[in-house]
């Protein structure tokens, strides 16, 4: 979501003639974007912007702002604490420095910036659908840092899809820190399935993905669009947080350990070939070692594609930090997180190994290290070599070998798609 707001705010300076320049020293303006959701991305933040401080003291006339979760509604302690920055903008707030350069420039921002749809987009891109979450789990500061749900019409989405495939976008990711609520707060409720409809008739939009899902939300309709519209890739992100049905409760999640693997034996069960991701958290307030067992034991039997592990910290002002106790010992969480990644490192060697030998349908979106780069449907990294350049094209690759992060394989000439669902002929130049 940051990297969306980035390249929004992005869109918006270039309009008024700015240019973006990777060295921060260098620049006019500096933005930080900040995420707070757990304390090393704060750490992380904190320490980026107190490395300004002695910069901005010699360069008073530099523009500094920062933007993000880590702003909140009262930001009197930032001020206080970060004395030097210019300006503090709360997620997807972009009009203050907008105006600010607008200002400087003497610009009339009404009669330039037409929209913040980004400029020069790569070929997949991230589009917010829905802003904030209503959803208040007890770990999370999202809801107090972008505020309730907000859904963006289907015609402004489907505005914006089309302008950046006109810019050369082959697949849009479509976002939100909830995503299958979308619509549900329109008077006339819409839902996620209705927008994927919508979008999957784009021409030469190839590919649609969304992320992240609650599994609360996940309702038979947005499944069965998944199964169904050629375009929409086979691949959920779908977090659990927790294994056992006590933590899942004090997190306020909403659903226990048993529901949420009836859900994936029901994705499962609908779209065979598909890919699930999932996020966890170890070490929340007074998980036992029995309960971690828990968690270990949803990522041996449930074998996902890919799982994103953090030790729990407490993020100030949540429910957990007024109502319970961070209680278990940082090295404890640390050895829990190192034998999750264990495990899902053994279960991602398996689930690849099963594609060795077969051929794939990969987007090839950059090179890398002499390496043209691409995904397949279920969002897994491809790596092959060629001397033309494919750059946005649907290919087939005839996977070589695996590892447990990413493909290696070489490009064929004759379409052999296992994919149920291709549209587009293979692309060779
Ligand atoms: S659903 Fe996600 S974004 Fe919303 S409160 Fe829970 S963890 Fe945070």
């Amino acid at each position: 979501m940051n990297k969306a707001d980035s390249e929004r705010l992005s869109s918006g300076l270039e309009q008024l003639g700015l240019r973006h320049i990777s060295d921060t020293k260098s620049a006019d303006i500096v933005v930080a974007n900040t995420c707070v959701v757990r304390q090393s991305s704060e750490d992380k933040a904190s320490g980026f912007i107190d490395s300004f401080k002695s910069y901005k003291r010699a360069n008073p006339e530099k523009l500094f702002a920062v933007m993000g979760c880590m702003v909140g509604p009262d930001n009197k302690n930032l001020k206080e604490r970060f004395p030097h920055v210019d300006l503090f903008m709360r997620p997807q707030q972009f009009e203050p420095l907008i105006e600010s350069v607008a200002n400087r420039l003497n610009m009339d921002i009404e009669s330039c910036i037409k929209n913040l749809t980004p400029v020069r987009p790569q070929i997949s891109a991230y589009v917010p659908i829905i802003h904030g979450c209503d959803k208040f789990c007890s770990f999370c500061i999202i809801p107090y840092r972008r505020g309730r749900e907000k859904s963006r019409t289907i015609e402004e989405l489907t505005h914006e899809c089309e302008l950046l495939v006109d810019r050369g976008v082959r697949e849009i990711t479509l976002l939100g820190q909830n995503v299958d609520s979308y619509g549900h707060d329109f008077t006339q409720k819409k839902s996620l399935a209705d927008l994927l409809y919508a979008i999957n008739e784009i021409p030469n939009l190839l590919r649609i993905r969304f992320l992240t899902s609650h599994p609360n939300d996940m309702s038979p309709d947005i499944i069965e669009a998944v199964a169904t519209l050629p375009k929409v890739c086979e691949h959920f992100n779908l977090p659990f947080q927790a294994g056992a049905d006590r933590i899942l409760e004090i997190m306020r999640r909403g659903y226990t350990n048993d529901q949420y693997r009836r859900l994936v034996k029901s994705i499962r069960s609908q779209i065979p070939d598909v890919s699930i991701t999932t996020d966890l958290i170890v070490g929340f307030c007074s998980e036992t070692d029995a309960e971690f067992t828990k968690s270990h034991e949803m990522i041996r039997d449930m074998k996902f594609d890919k799982v994103h592990v953090s030790p729990y910290s407490t993020r100030k002002g949540t429910i957990a930090d007024r109502k319970l106790q961070d209680d278990v010992p940082q090295l404890e969480k640390k050895e829990r997180v190192r034998k999750i990644e264990e495990l899902q490192k053994d279960v991602a060697i398996r689930n690849n190994q099963r594609l060795l030998g077969t051929t794939v349908e990969v987007l090839v979106e950059t090179q890398n290290k002499g390496k043209w780069q691409g995904r397949t449907r279920t969002d897994k990294l491809v790596f092959f070599e060629h001397h033309n350049d494919f750059t946005g094209q649907l290919v087939n690759v005839h996977i070589s070998s695996t590892g447990p992060w990413s493909l290696q394989g070489k490009l064929i000439n004759t379409p052999n798609i296992t994919s149920r669902k291709t549209t587009f002929p293979i692309a060779l130049k």
